[in-house]
């Protein structure tokens, strides 16, 4: 895997028009980029989006997908179903779903480990919020969050996921976390893989930043060591702005 990633997470927005329209100027626009390219959308669009794609550059992940494999969940979508229809990534642990859909640490869990033996990679969020962040307490919140999901897995489960550092204050808000917020962070979460898995697989971890990255603070971020590249909300809707996110690398 790449360790280079810029990931967009559409999140509830576009029509079917507007999405098609936005992969048709991915799809002649991405050139060359020194990172991969994955595009969180709808789950309602994935195949047809999917067939749209012709750019070796970008691929598709889901937003998210049930904890169980299948079963009386109406309205739900599964590992099985996503496996299906070839989607390669699916992101799980966003602070949305956490929030709004109660989704603990082990429900998480449970899905990040169907989504991994069905052959999904995972890009698993985590992430502070404010008051948190206030006391100087991220790294052991963080710590907590990553011991009780992610660190559980094998080490030949572990390499096949992506984290997303993205501090709750950070998301939709135009506050962006500042570069040193960023790296020191990102460093840390680099040691937590390491003490677990050892030096290797921690190098090879893609560990990237999400919250507000926008073409004026992207090239901030991703020069720092540890930062691989983002996890982008906003901005990804908007192919200028997503197109001078990736060329920051
Ligand atoms: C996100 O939802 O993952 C995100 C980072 O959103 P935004 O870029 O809009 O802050």
């Amino acid at each position: 895997m790449n360790r280079n990633i810029v990931a967009g997470n559409w999140k509830m927005n576009l029509t079917f028009d507007e999405a098609k329209a936005l992969v048709e100027a991915l799809n002649t626009r991405v050139v060359h980029p020194n990172c991969s390219v994955i595009l969180g959308v709808p789950s309602i669009y994935l195949s047809q989006l999917q067939a749209l794609l012709s750019n070796e550059s970008i691929t598709l992940a889901a937003q998210n997908c049930h904890h169980k494999l299948s079963g009386a969940f109406t309205g739900e979508i599964s590992v099985p179903m996503l496996q299906s229809v070839n989607i390669p990534y699916v992101i799980l642990g966003h602070s949305e779903r956490r929030e709004y859909f109660k989704e603990s640490d082990s429900m998480i869990l449970e899905k990040v480990n169907h989504a991994l033996s069905h052959d999904l990679k995972v890009i698993y969020c985590c992430g502070e919020p404010l008051s948190i962040r206030e006391e100087n307490e991220q790294n052991q919140f963080i710590g907590n969050q990553l011991r009780e999901s992610i660190l559980q897995l094998d080490a030949s489960d572990m390499a096949n996921i992506i984290i997303a550092y993205e501090p709750i204050w950070a998301i939709g808000t135009g506050v962006t976390a500042s570069a040193q917020q960023a790296q020191d962070m990102h460093a840390h979460i680099r040691s937590l893989v390491k003490d677990v898995y050892g030096d290797e697989l921690a190098q090879q971890t893609s560990i990237l930043y999400g919250g507000s990255v926008k073409p004026v603070n992207a090239s901030a971020l991703f020069s720092n060591p540890d930062v691989d590249g983002g996890l982008v909300g906003g901005a990804s809707l908007n192919p200028d702005d997503f197109i001078s996110i990736i060329e920051a690398f």
